[in-house]
C-alpha cells in the first residue's frame, strides 16, 4: 500500500487527514507533465494568463472557500482564527494585487540604442515551502512564477499539506492541467524535486535546508530564490518612547507564537532604561492567553510540533543553567503550549542569543554602551531584519546593522518592498519589480 502522510491539529494531536506520499517516479513523472502544460502556458501570452489567474483566485475570494480555507489552515497550523484569516485574506487579494504587478515588471523595455529587454519564462519552477505561514508563504513564490509563463510544482510542508491541497484543488478548477501541480512529503520528497528537471527552486525554510537545496542545485546550475530563517535583533536607545517599544518587543516575539521569520528573537536594551521596559514587557506579555485556535481569546497558538517544543525549552533550560533571570514563564512547558516567557540577562553563550528560538519568547540582555548593542546585534551569520527604537540617533544605529530589512520604531517589511534578507538568511527574494523579475529569463535583443 502506498504511504501515506498523516496532518494533525497540533492543539490536540487529533489526526484531520492524509496525502499520498509521493514517491520517485511520481515526482519524475509530475515534473515531466509540468514540462509538457508549460509550451501552452508560455504560448498563451502574458495577458491571458494574468486573466486566468485572476479567475482562479476569485474563486478563493467567494465568502465559503475563504471560510473553508481559514479553518482548515488554523487547524493543521494552530494559529488562532483572526490569525488565520488574516493570512487567508492576505493571500488571496495579496495573491491578486501580485498578478498585476509581476505583469506590470515583465514588460518588454528599451535599454536604448535599438536594444531591448525581454522576460522571458525559465521553464518549470519547484516552490519548496514552510509550515508557518502556509498559505501564504507558497502563494507569495508560485504567483509571480505563474505569471511569468512557468509552469510550478509545489511541495508544500509536510506539516500543512491539507491546507496547500485544497488552495491547489482550488485554483485548479480554472487553470489549464498541470500548469500548477503538488507533491507531497518531507525532505526526502523535497531534495527529489530539486535533483528532478527544474529549472527553479524558490525556496522558503531553514538556513540548514536552504544550504542543503544550493549544494545539489548546482549541478543544473538552477536558478534559486532562497528565503531562509533569521534571528532578528531589536535595539532599544534610552531615549526610545518606552511604552511603543514595549508593545512591538512582545507582539513581535509572540507573532504567530514566535513562529515567524522576522519574530523579535533578541533585545538589547539600554541599561539606564531597562528596568522600567523589563517591567513593562512583562505587564504587557501577561496578557497574552495560549489555546487552540477556536478558543475566544486566544493570542498563542500551539506550537508546531514536538520536536520544536523541545528546541525551545532546551533555549530556556540553557538560559537558566547560564544565569538568565526568568521574569514571566520559563523552561517548564507543557506540550503543545509554550506560554508567554520573559527573559532578562540573555547572554553571547546562550543558545538564544546564538541560533532562532522560534517559540512566544521575549529575550532581553542590558548594554552600557550602543557600540556594544550594535555589534552583538550584527554577530550573527543571519540578517533578514532588524529594529531600532530611539530617537534621533536612530536612523544612524540603523545604518549600521546588518540586515535586509530594517524598521526605525516600527517592524520590517511595508508596502511593495522586496521582503529580503541579507547574509545567510538568503539571497533572491520575491516582490517588487526586481523580485518578480528573479522568476523570468532576462534576454537582451538587439536588432
Ligand atoms: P524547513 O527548512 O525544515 O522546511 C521547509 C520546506 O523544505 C519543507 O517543505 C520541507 O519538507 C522541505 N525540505 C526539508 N529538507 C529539504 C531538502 N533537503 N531539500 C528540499 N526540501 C527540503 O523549514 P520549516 O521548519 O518548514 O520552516 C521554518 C523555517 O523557515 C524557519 O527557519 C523560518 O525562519 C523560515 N522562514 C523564512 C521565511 C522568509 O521569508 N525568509 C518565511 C517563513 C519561514
Amino acid at each position: 500500500m502506498k504511504e501515506r502522510l498523516i496532518s494533525y491539529d497540533p492543539s490536540n494531536g487529533e489526526a484531520l487527514g492524509s496525502v499520498p506520499v509521493s514517491g520517485p517516479r511520481q515526482i519524475t513523472d509530475t515534473v515531466a507533465r509540468a514540462r509538457k502544460a508549460f509550451g501552452p502556458w508560455k504560448e498563451m501570452g502574458i495577458d491571458a494568463r494574468c486573466t486566468l489567474l485572476h479567475k482562479a483566485l476569485s474563486r478563493s475570494r467567494e465568502e465559503h472557500s475563504v471560510k473553508t480555507l481559514s479553518v482548515l489552515l488554523c487547524r493543521e497550523m494552530g494559529k488562532d482564527i483572526q490569525r488565520g484569516s488574516g493570512e487567508v485574506d492576505g493571500a488571496i487579494f495579496g495573491g491578486q494585487a501580485n498578478v498585476n504587478s509581476v505583469k506590470n515588471a515583465l514588460q518588454t523595455r528599451s535599454a536604448g540604442g535599438g536594444t531591448r529587454i525581454e522576460y522571458r519564462p525559465l521553464g518549470v519552477v519547484a516552490v519548496i515551502s514552510p509550515w508557518n505561514y502556509p498559505l501564504a508563504m507558497a502563494i507569495n513564490l508560485l504567483i509571480p512564477a505563474l505569471v511569468a509563463g512557468n509552469s510550478v510544482v509545489l511541495k508544500p510542508s509536510e506539516e500543512t499539506p491539507l491546507i496547500a491541497q485544497e488552495f491547489v484543488e482550488k485554483l485548479n478548477e480554472v487553470l489549464p492541467k498541470n500548469v500548477l501541480q503538488i507533491v507531497f512529503g518531507d525532505g526526502k520528497q523535497g531534495r527529489m524535486l530539486v535533483q528532478s528537471e527544474v529549472n527553479m527552486i524558490a525556496f522558503t525554510g531553514s538556513r540548514a535546508t536552504g544550504k542543503n537545496i544550493m549544494a545539489r542545485a548546482a549541478d543544473g546550475v538552477k536558478r534559486l530564490v532562497m528565503e531562509l530563517g533569521g534571528n532578528d535583533p531589536m535595539i532599544v536607545m534610552k531615549d526610545a518612547d518606552l511604552d511603543s517599544a514595549a508593545y512591538f518587543a512582545v507582539a513581535s516575539s509572540f507573532e504567530n507564537a514566535g513562529q515567524m521569520c522576522t519574530a523579535t528573537e533578541r533585545i538589547y536594551v539600554d541599561e539606564s532604561i531597562a528596568d522600567r521596559f523589563a517591567r513593562r514587557v512583562t505587564e504587557i506579555a501577561s496578557d497574552y492567553r495560549v489555546g487552540p485556535w477556536n478558543m475566544p481569546g486566544v493570542n498563542i497558538g500551539p506550537i508546531i510540533n514536538a520536536r520544536q517544543h523541545s528546541l525551545i525549552v532546551s533555549h530556556l533550560k540553557d538560559a537558566e543553567a547560564k544565569g538568565a533571570t526568568v521574569l514571566l514563564g520559563g523552561s517548564k512547558q507543557e506540550a503543545p503550549y509554550i506560554t508567554p516567557t520573559v527573559i532578562d540577562g540573555m547572554l553571547t553563550s546562550m543558545a538564544m542569543e546564538r541560533e532562532e528560538t522560534f517559540g512566544p519568547v521575549v529575550a532581553m540582555s542590558r548594554f552600557s554602551h550602543i557600540e556594544n548593542a550594535i555589534a552583538r546585534a550584527n554577530d550573527s551569520p543571519y540578517g533578514l531584519g532588524a529594529v531600532v527604537f530611539g530617537g534621533k540617533d536612530a536612523p544612524a544605529v540603523a545604518d549600521r546593522l546588518e540586515a535586509g530589512m530594517i524598521g526605525i520604531n516600527q517592524g520590517v517589511g511595508a508596502g511593495n518592498a522586496p521582503w529580503v534578507g541579507a547574509k545567510q538568511s538568503g539571497f533572491g527574494y520575491h516582490g517588487s519589480a526586481d523580485g518578480h523579475r528573479q522568476f523570468a529569463q532576462l534576454r537582451v535583443v538587439s536588432q
